[in-house]
């Protein structure tokens, strides 16, 4: 429990909000291990290359560097000072909408990814926007705002957009996979996580009793706008059925049908890329 303990020193002492968050370890995994029959129930066993799984494994040692900003729920970044993270719902930190209604986001892909398979796979994810969405992702020239993609500690993004350069950290140990990649520049787009919506109630039970202790706040509530969506198991935002447990007990239970399968996404759903093109008004999807 030591990472937790720093954590938390590290939380209260820079800006007095409760401790909280963070995750677990770090794997790698192949392509062929993408594949993961939706059809069966998940256990925990079977969670190991999901996205939430993915995250929380690899930000088990979140916190521990005085640099990076305090990471909230999970791993979701935040400004020092704020008390909790923004939401942005609506419109005040969406990227701007070009005039031929694509919406453009510039990046820096930085150069500790030395491996040619790690740049592959993070420009990949980018490119995986264009296909479905209006969203471009594009190497920055000059822009003032741009999505800075680091090999920092874990995987983590800020929501919406910020102003300058901001970081969306993929470590190159656990966090370069095309699920993450995603689910972190959903973030960065203006996507919570979907156990966060504010009608999370109606579709999932949270067991406090499983969770971590500090870290309840990964399942706060975020006042969220859900653009005529249902709730999605299926999103690529959606944390597993295990997420922060203390004794491999659910966390997550999904309700009424509590074998769902929940948290298992290996990639953005179709009602992930709907609310993109609805959040940005994406008029032809290709
Ligand atoms: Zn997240």
């Amino acid at each position: 429990m030591a990472p937790v303990f720093v954590l938390t020193i590290f939380i209260a002492v820079l800006c007095s909000v409760q401790g909280r968050s963070t995750g677990k370890a770090s794997l790698e995994r192949s392509e062929e291990d993408m594949e993961i029959d939706s059809t069966r129930t998940n256990s925990i066993e079977e969670e190991d290359f999901s996205a939430s799984t993915l995250i929380e494994k690899a930000n088990r040692n979140l916190g521990k560097r005085l640099d990076e900003p305090l990471v909230m729920f999970g791993d979701i970044a935040v400004n020092t000072g704020f008390m909790n993270a923004d939401p942005c719902t609506a419109h005040t930190c969406k990227w701007p909408k070009s005039s031929n209604g694509n919406v453009y986001v510039p990046y820096v892909i930085s150069n500790q990814y030395s491996a040619p398979r790690e740049r592959s796979v993070i420009e990949g994810g980018l490119q995986t926007f264009a296909a479905s969405t209006c969203v471009r992702f594009f190497p920055r020239t000059n822009q003032r705002d741009f999505v800075d993609i680091q090999s920092l500690s874990g995987c983590y993004s800020y929501v919406g957009r910020q102003k300058n350069g901001q970081v969306v950290s993929l470590n190159r140990n656990g966090c370069v996979h095309l699920s993450v990649v995603q689910h972190e520049l959903l973030h960065a787009l203006g996507f919570n996580h979907e156990h966060s919506r504010i009608d999370r109630d109606s579709h999932v039970q949270i067991l406090t009793q499983n969770i971590l202790p500090g870290m309840e706040s990964n399942f706060d509530k975020v006042d969220t706008i859900n653009l005529g969506t249902p709730y999605d198991y299926n999103s690529v935002m959606q944390y597993s059925r295990f997420a922060f447990s203390k004794n491999n007990q659910p966390t997550i239970l999904p309700i009424p049908d509590n074998n769902a399968v929940i948290g298992q996404a290996t990639q953005m759903s179709p009602m992930d890329i709907l609310r993109i093109n609805r959040l940005y008004k994406c008029v032809q999807v290709d």
